[in-house]
């Protein structure tokens, strides 16, 4: 008996690894996280699997689902959204396996981060622009250590891809305007590879309106950077007067 930690990826269902929907079909125990993940992932699932919305669930349910699917010798697939390790709430749910000695894997998944690069068309490490990219959200329930702030990352002026802010857009521009400046290209992208995706271009001055204009309340990225500008160098890459053995 195992638990595997699956990413269903950003939503539209043929974005999950062909290993996370092979073990989703053989799992007799389905546990997913139902206020993100796309409920057509469960479509996999076999005829006689017990499947489980986690969203209004405590830890302490979920744990005792995978007990039960312990006694009963099934293997559960975990289903998060995205890639599990991001923003998933993992690590304490494989705390609670590893006090119980419980077996488990996790199968990582496409955040949506990368989605919505893919929604944009847009490469996020464009050369002579920005080579990093920075994973980050504002507080909420959750908070932010003080040295990792919005205002100490803009610092870099790398590609910021915001999760979990939407709400909070007018704090983020606010914060990011003196570093990045007021034109500086935003994307917003909603529900990245879902049918009802929404795509916003604008920038840190025009932004706020823009996402009002639209309504967009939830599950979105905000991606800021001079990336989005197109304005960049040609990559070394394929150059032909580059030497491809340094391509590591
Ligand atoms: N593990 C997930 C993130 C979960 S946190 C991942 O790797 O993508 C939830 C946040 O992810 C949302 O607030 C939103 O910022 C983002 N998100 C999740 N799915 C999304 C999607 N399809 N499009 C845009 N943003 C999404």
């Amino acid at each position: 008996m195992k638990v595997y930690f699956i990413g269903a990826g950003p939503g539209d269902p043929e974005l999950i690894t062909v290993k996370g929907k092979r073990i989703i079909e053989m799992s007799g125990y389905c546990i997913y996280a139902g206020s993100l993940v796309n409920k057509d992932i469960l479509k996999y699932c076999n005829k006689d699997t017990k499947i489980y919305d986690s969203a209004s669930m405590a830890l302490d349910e979920i744990i005792s689902i995978i007990e039960e699917a312990k006694q009963n010798n099934k293997d559960v697939a975990r289903v998060h959204t995205g890639d599990p390790s991001i923003y998933g709430a993992i690590q304490e749910q494989m705390s609670e396996l590893d006090k119980r000695g419980i077996d488990y894997e996790v199968i990582p998944g496409v955040s949506s981060f990368l989605a919505a690069a893919s929604a944009l068309k847009q490469e996020l490490t464009l050369p002579g622009v920005s080579q990093t990219v920075i994973i980050t959200r504002v507080e909420g329930r959750t908070p932010v250590p003080e040295t990792e702030g919005l205002e100490i990352l803009a610092k870099s002026k790398a590609t910021l891809c915001i999760f979990l802010s939407i709400k909070e857009i007018k704090k983020v521009v606010n914060i990011l305007k003196p570093a990045y400046g007021a034109n500086c290209p935003v994307a917003i992208v909603y529900k990245a590879s879902w049918k009802d995706e929404k795509v916003i271009i604008s920038n840190l001055d025009a932004v706020v309106d823009a996402i009002i204009q639209n309504d967009i309340k939830k599950t979105a990225i905000i991606i800021v950077g001079k990336v989005l500008s197109k304005n960049f160098e040609y990559s070394k890459l394929y150059d032909k007067h580059f030497n491809h053995s340094y391509r590591h």
